[in-house]
């Protein structure tokens, strides 16, 4: 789904719940972004990108629960949410090569591991055959004020009704998030307005458990 739809905390609350692994793509595009910016690679020189991209590594490991993310065998866990990784990761996660680099690695670990992965592009491109796909989206003006509250928290000047009439923002979205914002074959669509993660954990796992499926229409949100 796209963002600001609640992604992160629903597939973090139902990894804990089930005691599988929460993989965060976002933070691998992130870490990759942070190579790039730190060693000032232009990434609309195609050849330049290519051999950057060869020359990474990217890792994930559990440490307290908590995901770590390692690039060439340094943590840059601490790099990763940052404006600055941010911006580089929006323009360089469109990248061809940059999204190869991180396809296998994806499905590999989906492979050896029981995971919950989070990312836009994952019931459609990553794991076309995962058991339970779920596109999350939230009304537009749960996205902004999620915006607003992330920009105000960051000390940054805004305004909630100049967010959700802003065009930029959805071109933001638009431009960012369209190419992969489909919905992936056997996926259930959810539009989840709430900001109450919980409820809809219990969703999640009530129907998996029950019939291995997701259907919207027979879904009964319950708190856990
Ligand atoms: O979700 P998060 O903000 O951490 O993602 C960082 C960047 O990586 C975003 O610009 C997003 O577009 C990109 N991304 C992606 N595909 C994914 C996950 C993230 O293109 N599966």
């Amino acid at each position: 789904g796209p963002a600001g739809a609640g992604k992160s905390t629903i597939a973090k609350l139902v990894a804990k719940r089930m005691g599988y692994i929460y993989v965060d793509t976002g933070a691998m595009y992130r870490a990759i972004a942070h190579f790039l910016a730190t060693n000032n690679i232009d990434i609309e020189n195609e050849e330049e990108l290519v051999k950057a991209c060869e020359s990474i590594s990217v890792s994930i490991q559990y440490e307290n629960d908590a995901q770590q993310v390692y690039l060439n065998g340094e943590n840059v866990t601490p790099f990763l949410r940052t404006e600055a990784t941010g911006n580089m990761a929006s323009k360089s996660s469109a990248k061809a090569p940059v999204r190869a680099a991180l396809l296998d690695l994806q499905r590999n670990m989906a492979k050896e591991y029981n995971v919950v992965m989070d990312g836009r592009d994952i019931g459609t491109n990553v794991l076309p055959n995962a058991e339970v796909k779920i596109y999350l989206t939230a009304s537009s003006k749960e996205r902004a004020n999620r915006r607003y509250k992330e920009l105000i928290a960051k000390g940054e000047n805004a305004d909630f009704d100049k967010i959700e009439a802003n065009d930029e923002w959805y071109s933001f979205l638009y431009e960012n998030n369209g190419e992969f914002l489909e919905i992936g074959k056997g996926a259930t669509a959810l539009l989840c307005t709430e900001t109450n993660g919980r409820s809809f954990t219990g969703v999640f796992l009530g129907v998996y458990t029950e019939n291995g499926k997701i259907t919207v229409n027979n879904v009964a949100l319950r708190e856990l």
